[in-house]
C-alpha cells in the first residue's frame, strides 16, 4: 500500500491530504458519519501535543478537573448568543434508560455553561478568586460537511475556563494563553503563527472578544488553530457568578475561555507534510528516529542486528523515542517509503559497510536526496543526533515561516485583494464595517481572520469602501 504514490499535493491538495490522514494510519472514518478514530499513531501525536500544552498550563497557575458529558438543555438557553451560535450544532439526547427525560440533555458542544453553574456555586469571596481551571475531554458538534482531525462531529480538546475578580486580569488571562497557544504552535509544532482579534462576525458566541492563532497551510489558506475568549461578565450574570470584594460588595466575576484541539493535528500534517507523506516536527514526533537494519546473509544479519541494537539502546537511554524496523517481510525500499509516508524526521541505516566502518547512514525527513544523507560514527552517537533533531524543527519552522510570508500580500485596491486571496493572503486596511467583510466574503469566499494586536494603530482606506481605516486585518480563504 505504502508503494503506490501519493495524489501530489499540487494536483489536488484536499485529496492528497485525506490520503496522508489514512495512510499514515493517524485516523479513520468511524460508522457514524462525521465521526472520526484516531489511530494509535495518531493519539500518540495527541499525547505529545497533550503533553507540550499540558506543562504550560501548570507552569501559568492552572489546574485541571473533569465536567460531565452531558449538560441541561436550560443551561445553554441562559446566554442568549451561546444558544443562538450553538444550537444548529447540537446532539440532544431526549431519551434515558428507555424513558423520555424530563429536560432534554445536550452533549456538550463546549462547556461554559456547566462550568459556570459549578462556579457560582464554588465562588463566594474576592478570595476564591482567581479560579483557573483546564480540561481535557471530547465535545461533539453536529458538522454537516465534516474532514478527518480538520472538522469532525466528536472532537479531542482541551478547554481552560478561569474566573476573575477584574476586567483587566481577565483580559490579562486571555492574552496570556493565547500566547501559551502560539509560543506552542512555534516552538513544539514548528507552525509559524499570527495571533490577533477576532472580528465581531467571527468571534466565539458569547464572547466579548475572542482571539486566535491562525496558520496558513500549504495550500495557502488559513487555520484557525486555537482560540482564547474573554467573555466578559456575559457568563458570570448568566450562571450568577457573584463574590464579595473586600469592601463587601457583591460583584460579578469576569470569565474566559480558551481551547484548542485535535485539529491541530490538520495543522501539523498541511503545514509540513510533502508529495511523500507526512513530515513530524521533531519535538511532537511519537517516533523521532527509525532504524533500518539492511542484510542479506546470516552472517552480516548478526553483525548489523547488534551494531543496530547498540544504536538502539544508545538513543533510548538518551531519551529519544527511537524504533527499530526490523520486520523481515518487507524490503529495505518498502521500509523507507512507509516511514516516509509516516513522517519520521530521521532514518539511520545501518548495513554490512556500516558495521565495518563503525558508521550509520542518515536520511532527513525534512531534505529529501542527496541533501538530506550524511555519515555518523556510532560511537557517541546520541548527542550527534539530538543536536540533528533540533536542526529538523528549527528548519521546517523557517520553511513555514518562508513559506508564508512569500504568501502575505498587500494589495494595492479591492481588484488586486480578489486576486491575491485565491493564492495567498491580503494585509490591509479595514473600516471594521460587518458589510465590507461580509462583501469580501461573498466575492471572494476569503473571510477577515485576525486583527494582530502588536500593529501600531495607523491611518488608512478600507481596502473594500475607501473609508477610513485605523487597523489592517487579515483576509484569507480559510478551513
Ligand atoms: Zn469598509
Amino acid at each position: 500500500m505504502s508503494e503506490e504514490k501519493l495524489t501530489p499535493r499540487s494536483e489536488d491538495f484536499s485529496e492528497w491530504y485525506n490520503q496522508i490522514v489514512l495512510r499514515a494510519k493517524l485516523a479513520d472514518y468511524a460508522p457514524v458519519r462525521g465521526c472520526m478514530v484516531v489511530r494509535p499513531y495518531g493519539w500518540a501525536l495527541w499525547e505529545n501535543i497533550q503533553q507540550a500544552l499540558d506543562k504550560r498550563f501548570k507552569a501559568t497557575g492552572h489546574v485541571n478537573a473533569a465536567f460531565p458529558l452531558l449538560i441541561p438543555m436550560s443551561f445553554l438557553e441562559k446566554e442568549k448568543d451561546h444558544v443562538e451560535g450553538f444550537s444548529p450544532e447540537l446532539a440532544v439526547v431526549t431519551i434515558g434508560g428507555g424513558e423520555k427525560l424530563e429536560e432534554p440533555l445536550v452533549v456538550r458542544p463546549t462547556s461554559e455553561t456547566i462550568i459556570g453553574s459549578m462556579y457560582s456555586k464554588w465562588i463566594k469571596s474576592y478570595r476564591d478568586l482567581p479560579v483557573l481551571i483546564n480540561q481535557w475531554g471530547n465535545v461533539v458538534r453536529w458538522e454537516l460537511r465534516t474532514r478527518l482531525f480538520l472538522r469532525t462531529l466528536e472532537f479531542y480538546w482541551q478547554e481552560g475556563h478561569t474566573a476573575h475578580a477584574t476586567e483587566q486580569e481577565a483580559r490579562e488571562e486571555t492574552m496570556r494563553m493565547l500566547n501559551v497557544y502560539a509560543d506552542f504552535a512555534e516552538n513544539e509544532a514548528a507552525v509559524p503563527v499570527i495571533s490577533g482579534v477576532k472580528s465581531q462576525a467571527e468571534k466565539f458566541a458569547g464572547a466579548n472578544m475572542s482571539t486566535t492563532i491562525e496558520a496558513m497551510m500549504g495550500d495557502t489558506r488559513a487555520l484557525q488553530s486555537g482560540t482564547s475568549h474573554f467573555l466578559g461578565q456575559n457568563f458570570a450574570k448568566a450562571f450568577n457568578i457573584q463574590f464579595l470584594d473586600e469592601n463587601n460588595t457583591l460583584q460579578y466575576a469576569w470569565t474566559t475561555s480558551w481551547g484548542l484541539s485535535t485539529r491541530f493535528i490538520g495543522a501539523i500534517i498541511m503545514t509540513h507534510g510533502d508529495d511523500q507523506g507526512l513530515i513530524m516536527p521533531p519535538r511532537l514526533a511519537p517516533i523521532q528516529v527509525v532504524i533500518i537494519p539492511i542484510y542479506k546473509s546470516d552472517s552480516e544479519t548478526t553483525a548489523v542486528m547488534e551494531a543496530a541494537w547498540r544504536v538502539q539502546a544508545e538513543l533510548q537511554a538518551a531519551g529519544i523515542r527511537v524504533k527499530m524496523d526490523d520486520r523481515r517481510e518487507v524490503t529495505p525500499g518498502f521500509k523507507f517509503n512507509d516511514w516516509e509516508m509516516r513522517g519520521v524526521p530521521l532514518r539511520i541505516e545501518i548495513g554490512p559497510k556500516d558495521v565495518e566502518k563503525k558508521t550509520v547512514a542518515l536520511a532527513r525527513r525534512d531534505k529529501p536526496g542527496r541533501e538530506g544523507k550524511s555519515f555518523l560514527p556510532q560511537t557517541d552517537l546520541a548527542p550527534l543526533i539530538a543536536n540533528l533533531l533540533e536542526d529538523i524543527q528549527k528548519s521546517m519552522l523557517g520553511r513555514a515561516a518562508a513559506f508564508r510570508d512569500e504568501h502575505i500580500y498587500n494589495p494595492k485596491d479591492y481588484g488586486e485583494l480578489q486576486e491575491v486571496v485565491q493564492n495567498g493572503w491580503a494585509y490591509s486596511f479595514w473600516c471594521e464595517s460587518a458589510e465590507c467583510e461580509a462583501k469580501v466574503k461573498e466575492d471572494t469566499k476569503a473571510t477577515t481572520r485576525c486583527i494582530p494586536i502588536d500593529q501600531e494603530e495607523g491611518k488608512g482606506k478600507c481596502i473594500v469602501c475607501g473609508e477610513d481605516a485605523k487597523r489592517k486585518v487579515y483576509f484569507a480563504r480559510a478551513y
